[in-house]
């Protein structure tokens, strides 16, 4: 059995100081209602600090980056490298975000770069895919989400690739209030399992948490992990606020430990 993974992508949202209290808060409010979650909160690169210290020895949620460079440092004017992340208590790191590819002409090649680096150092990398709406519409989702598999992962060792999450982003689900049914959640991780078996094996295939995310709020989280091919959840806008973070954590809980 998986266990659930709900993941916070702050973005470009909160200072080093909103940070620190907003962690207070958060950690007070989930030490009860978490059992059997794992828990990250993704902030920007300069609340990391700030976070880590704001988060109390015995709590469970754990730390994530939003990106990083591929080489360890040189001359590479304003990157941040995965020694850089492990050394400020990150655990995990979100890698080809949409935001990423599509604002940062992000491409496939780099990104399998990063996922590498960051499975060298130690860092467990959130491999974020998705088709846009024209490519949905056009019929091409599957091929779209298997292109993206294979050159992020491409060359991996069964054993490095378990350490991977995927997660499922519809473009056209990110920020937008529109959220992905769950029959399309159910029907793409059923292509990202399909492919994991063909290219590794069905133990792969059934060790690797596939996250869904886009439009993710409390009122949508339980239709969402309905099936248990949704292993959780990254989620964008509703992690911003400790009350509707806290309820989706709560529900996750709720949801899983009672195999609703
Ligand atoms: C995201 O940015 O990964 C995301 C899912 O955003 P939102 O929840 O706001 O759609």
């Amino acid at each position: 059995m998986r266990t659930p993974l709900i993941v916070g992508n702050w973005k470009m949202n909160k200072t080093a100081a909103e940070a620190s209290s907003f962690v207070h808060e958060l950690n007070d409010r989930l030490s009860t209602i978490s059992k059997g979650v794992e828990l990250v909160i993704a902030p920007p690169f300069t609340a990391l600090e700030s976070a880590r210290v704001a988060l109390s020895p015995s709590s469970t949620i754990q730390l994530g980056a939003q990106n990083m460079f591929w080489e360890d440092q040189g001359a590479y004017t304003g990157e941040i490298s995965a020694p850089m992340l492990k050394e400020l208590g990150c655990r995990y790191v979100i890698l080809g975000h949409s935001e990423r590819r599509t604002i940062f002409s992000e491409q496939n090649d780099s990104i399998h770069k990063k996922i590498r680096a960051a499975l060298k150092h130690g860092l467990r990398p959130i491999l974020c895919i998705g088709e846009s709406l024209e490519q949905r519409e056009r019929g091409t989702t599957d091929t779209v989400l298997t292109q993206q598999l294979h050159a992020g992962l491409a060359g991996l060792t069964a054993e490095s690739v378990t350490s991977v999450t995927i997660a499922y982003e519809p473009v056209w689900a990110i920020g937008t209030g529109k959220s992905a049914t769950v029959d399309q959640a159910v029907a793409a991780h059923r292509t990202i399992r399909q492919f994991l078996t063909a290219t590794w094996s069905s133990t792969v295939a059934e060790t690797i948490r596939i996250l869904y995310g886009g439009s993710v709020t409390p009122q949508n989280i339980e239709l969402l992990l309905s099936s248990d091919q949704v292993d959780g959840a990254l989620i964008g806008g509703a992690c911003l606020q400790v009350d509707s973070f806290a309820t989706i954590v709560r529900l996750t809980s709720a949801t899983r430990s009672t195999g609703v």
